[in-house]
Formats: structure tokens, sequence, C-alpha cells
């Protein structure tokens, strides 16, 4: 029976981004919005968030 040697499991795990959290991508110009800087509305194209807008 060949026993192949398991490779350690080193740091596998999803390192969320805290700091990405709640972030939108702009569905009129792409541009990703912090809801801390702006609330519902775009900083670079000042579209207003909508359904289209997808999260960051
Ligand atoms: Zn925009
Ligand atoms: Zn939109």
């Amino acid at each position: 029976m060949a026993q192949t040697a398991s490779p350690r499991p080193e740091n596998i795990q999803n390192t969320a981004r805290p700091n990405m959290a709640g972030w939108w991508i702009c569905c009129n110009c792409q541009g990703e919005n912090n809801p801390v800087l702006n609330s519902g509305r775009c900083t670079i194209c000042e579209h207003k968030q909508c359904p289209s807008c997808r999260p960051a």
C-alpha cells in the first residue's frame, strides 16, 4: 500500500477582507464604493445604488 506523504495544511483559510465588507460595485462605472464613505451613491459617477449594482 503506497502511502503518500500528505502535505501539511498551511494557511488555507479564506482570509476575508473585513475592510471590503459592505462594499459595492457601481453598475454604471464599475467603481468600488465604500459604504462608510458614501451611503447609496457612487463617489465616482454619483450613480445611485440600484439593484443592478453588485457587492464587491
Ligand atoms: Zn459609479
Ligand atoms: Zn446601479
